[in-house]
């Protein structure tokens, strides 16, 4: 008899990895760290005592409900205000019916894959892609087919070219995900036309495409862009959005939004996952909302976020001039490049001893590639500590540049 049970994991289990930036999540409990590694909000962001307010408010009206299992669908009234906020903002129509509220837009990816993939299918992503979007992927036992993307997203030629291989090869995929607004990690935007002649394609071999959009409404450089949903004649987008970047991550509230059918399908694998979202999350949104307070936080993290911004390029200008990087018109990361010689894995040590924390490139590409590459976040840190943490980045650069 064996004194310590081990027990047998499954494929899918074995298949998967932790996720860097999960794992670092860790290191912001340091209170010496400065820490350019997770995706996380700005706390000076949050609208607290608007929250507090509609929360009471709430708990007036609704009493308990507030606190009772909700629909597998989600909160009606808020699935009603996502379509007004996504008409607002986006021009986009939608019904309710299209919408499926989940615990983060990160479910509505899991959901969507749980219908859509068995394992073994090709999946084409942009190259580097969202490390959540890996890992889900993977835990499917996907393949992962990525293709670079420059900084205009993915050439439409180079895709038809992919598909048109994978066809060859009896493995047809079953969708392309892009996260086409603020890409995350590169931070670029693929423009309108380019958007049409990806959606050709995808017709073409008659694709889906996952539209992951959870920083589209963070745009602050004011160039017009409207999602792949718009553009949609043929019902072949899903569209999923998040209020984790414009109200709270912690609320754990995403959207899918998508032909009635794959509503269907995604609910009912919902119903096996978390049986309902967060019920007092989803009252509190549709409010937010419905008074009209979401587009006027949009306005506020939106300039919080472009300071926040401007403060790190400008230190990285003047203290890491080898960096190189496109200033993101949006949403909360950068995304640098360095000169051959810099190994942003193998420095990560360095890194750490010094108290700065950010996430090294490779782990952004689903195969091979983004050695000297890293992603920085600029929405979590203080004004000061961006200049200090970019200080102690800047020391740790030079030491790896001096010892080739
Ligand atoms: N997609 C992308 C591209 C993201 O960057 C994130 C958050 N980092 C998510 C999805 C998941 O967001 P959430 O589950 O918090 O809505």
């Amino acid at each position: 008899m064996n004194d310590h049970y081990t027990p047998v994991y499954s494929h899918s289990s074995l298949n998967m990895k932790s996720s860097a930036i999960r794992d670092m999540m860790k290191l912001t409990g340091n209170p010496q760290m400065i820490s350019f590694a997770g995706g996380l909000p700005g706390p000076e962001a949050f609208p607290l005592e608007e929250l507090k307010d509609i929360i009471d408010r709430t708990i007036a009206e609704h009493g308990s409900s507030v606190f009772q299992y909700g629909t597998t669908e989600g909160y009606t009234p808020l699935r009603e205000s996502i379509c007004d906020l996504m008409y607002h903002i986006y021009g986009l129509s939608a019904s309710p019916d299209n919408i499926l509220v989940t615990s983060g837009s990160q479910q509505a990816l899991y959901l969507l894959c749980k219908v859509l993939l068995n394992p073994g299918d090709a999946v084409i992503t942009e190259n580097p892609t969202f490390v959540g979007a890996i890992s889900c992927f993977r835990s499917f036992m996907a393949e992962i087919h990525p293709l670079a993307i420059g900084n205009s997203g993915m050439d439409p030629v180079e895709l038809d070219k992919k598909i048109c291989e994978l066809i060859i090869a009896g493995k047809k995929p079953r969708f392309i995900y892009t996260i086409p607004s603020i890409h995350n990690p590169t931070g670029i935007t693929v423009d309108n036309s380019r958007r049409k002649a990806i959606y050709s394609v995808a017709s073409k071999h008659d694709l889906m495409i996952v539209e992951d959009d959870p920083y589209g409404m963070i745009r602050y450089d004011n160039k017009h862009v409207v999602p792949f949903k718009n553009i949609d004649t043929e019902k072949r987008i899903v569209y999923l959005g998040s209020f984790s970047k414009t109200v709270s991550p912690g609320m754990r509230t995403g959207w899918l939004n998508a032909q009635e059918e794959t509503v269907r399908r995604c609910t009912i694998a919902k119903q096996g996952e978390d049986t309902c979202s967060h019920t007092m999350s989803q009252f509190v949104i549709h409010e937010f909302i419905d008074t009209g307070s979401i587009y006027e936080q949009i306005e506020r993290v939106k300039k919080i976020y472009r300071d926040k911004r401007d403060l790190m390029t400008d230190a990285i200008d003047r203290i890491i001039p080898s960096a190189l990087y496109e200033t993101p018109g949006g949403g909360l990361f950068l995304w640098l490049k360095f000169p051959e010689n810099i190994n942003t894995m193998t420095m990560h040590e360095k890194a750490l001893k010094r108290n700065v924390a950010y996430v090294s490139g490779n782990s952004f590409y689903p195969g091979q590639g983004g050695e000297n590459e890293m992603r920085l976040n600029f929405s979590f840190s203080s004004p000061s500590d961006i200049e200090e943490g970019i200080m102690r980045l800047g020391e740790v650069i030079e030491e790896e540049s001096a010892k080739q």
